[in-house]
């Protein structure tokens, strides 16, 4: 089965919003065996609309517009598709009631008539009830070929693409399960990791496939499968996980989070162990725990961070040694080191971790190279620290810190 997937909006022609929701849309899609054949993105205009439409159908099975459903352009969109199908809009009672419900709740101002109006949809369409906005989402179907027009707003989007579109999908169409596992490996290029795990890999089952996706000293190792067995899939795939684990004991770090994110995998398995995390950020500036905290959840394990970004809060608060950063600088080993160790103890946490470094342009307060940065982990068995150059550039050096301090702590805490 294969998809398209055409994005409306001005704004995302003139580069003022990113189109987020086709990439979203495709991961859904994706899971259930449904290949994206191309994404457009196209303006807020009634030709440019129908002929994206058309040229769609031509190529696709599934077509799935999101934007323009607001009340505000005079449903551009709504209309355009309406004319599509040689339709009519009509009022849908129950989406007018949804509306009705959404304002009583959220809104409490008197009811609008354009907002009445966004009840009005195509009469052949199928309406999908979106329960965070007022603009329903509409199926439609022309033969075997489905029409679904959702609103942009990304979250009500979301909502409605795992809520409606992707089941209604499933009922429709024969779609097989989709298997996607990834396993986190950090210290082995390809090439010697490939030449570890040579004859696992050769004796792979023939509908299991294997990629290897590096990225800046951490490899991710993914399987993937497809079929309409889904508990036989995930038990093989589970299986040739097992194989292969005892081939990369050292170098393993985990099973990768769905989203991909290395903060919730680190999440997971501390709130699983039961234990905690404190944060000293000084170059970070807050960002490493905010990676966190970001996701619910986070009070399970999270005990607290201080951003000490001054020399003399690190003595203040942190009560980093005066000596140390006197002998070695403010940007070394030690005050690392120091800051990792004082905030373990002052949060009474299992794990901290500390940054400190020079994110340029000009050197501040140390002597240390611009995008020098030291990153030290605090743990039950003692402290250590790694030196970093991440470049001259303000933002890079200050996000690849991020990064890297989440791979220490993530490669420590699957010691246990
Ligand atoms: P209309 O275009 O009919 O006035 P609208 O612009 O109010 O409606 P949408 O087009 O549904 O409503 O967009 C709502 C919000 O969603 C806007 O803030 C828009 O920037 C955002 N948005 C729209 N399309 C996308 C997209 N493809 N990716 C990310 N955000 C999007
Ligand atoms: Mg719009």
């Amino acid at each position: 089965m294969i998809a398209e997937i055409i994005t409306i909006g001005d704004e995302l022609l003139i580069g003022q919003v990113v189109d987020t929701n086709s990439a979203f849309i495709s991961k859904q899609l994706n899971k259930i065996g449904v290949s994206v054949y191309q994404i457009t993105s196209i303006q807020d205009d009634k030709n440019h609309i129908l002929q994206a439409l058309a040229d769609a159908e031509n190529r696709v099975d599934i077509i799935i517009c999101t934007g323009g459903l607001g009340p505000t352009k005079d449903d551009i969109t709504k209309k355009t598709i309406s004319e599509y199908f040689n339709d009519t809009l009509v009022r849908n009672t129950a989406v007018l009631e949804n509306i009705e419900t959404i304002w009583r709740q959220h809104v409490r101002t008197e009811l609008l008539q354009v907002n009445r109006d966004q009840a009005l949809i195509p009469s052949k369409s199928k309406p999908l009830m979106n329960k965070l906005g007022t603009a329903p989402g509409m199926w439609l179907e022309k033969g075997d070929k489905t029409f679904i027009s959702l609103p942009g707003v990304p979250y009500e989007m979301k909502a409605l693409i795992d809520n409606e579109v992707i089941p209604n999908l499933k009922e429709k169409y024969n779609c097989p399960f989709i298997l996607h596992k990834t396993m986190i490996v950090y210290g082995l290029g390809e090439s010697a990791l490939a030449a570890r795990i040579e004859a696992w890999e050769d004796a792979l089952p023939k509908h299991i496939k294997l990629a290897y996706l590096p990225n800046l000293g951490k490899m991710r190792l993914r399987l993937s499968t497809k079929g309409f067995e889904e508990e036989q899939l995930k038990n093989e795939i589970q299986e040739q996980i097992d194989k292969v684990i005892p081939l990369i004991k050292e170098e393993y770090a985990g099973l990768e989070d769905e989203d991909g994110s290395v903060e919730i995998v680190i999440a997971k398995q501390l709130t699983k162990l039961g234990l905690t995390l404190a944060i000293a950020e000084s170059c970070t500036g807050g960002a490493v725990a905010e990676r966190f905290t970001s996701n619910p959840g986070a009070s399970a394990f999270f005990k607290g961070g201080v951003v000490t970004y001054s020399t003399q809060s690190k003595i203040n608060v942190l009560k980093v040694s005066k000596s140390d950063i006197d002998t070695f600088s403010v940007v070394s080993s030690q005050v690392a080191e120091g800051m990792a160790q004082n905030a373990q103890q002052l949060f009474q946490s299992d794990y901290a971790i500390a940054t400190t470094g020079n994110a340029g342009p000009t050197k501040g307060e140390s002597d240390a190279e611009v995008g020098t940065v030291f990153i030290a982990i605090a743990t039950k068995s003692g402290v250590y620290s790694h030196e970093f150059n991440f470049g001259n550039s303000r933002i890079k050096v200050i996000n690849k810190a991020v990064n890297k301090a989440l791979e220490i702590l993530l490669k420590e805490i699957f010691k246990n």
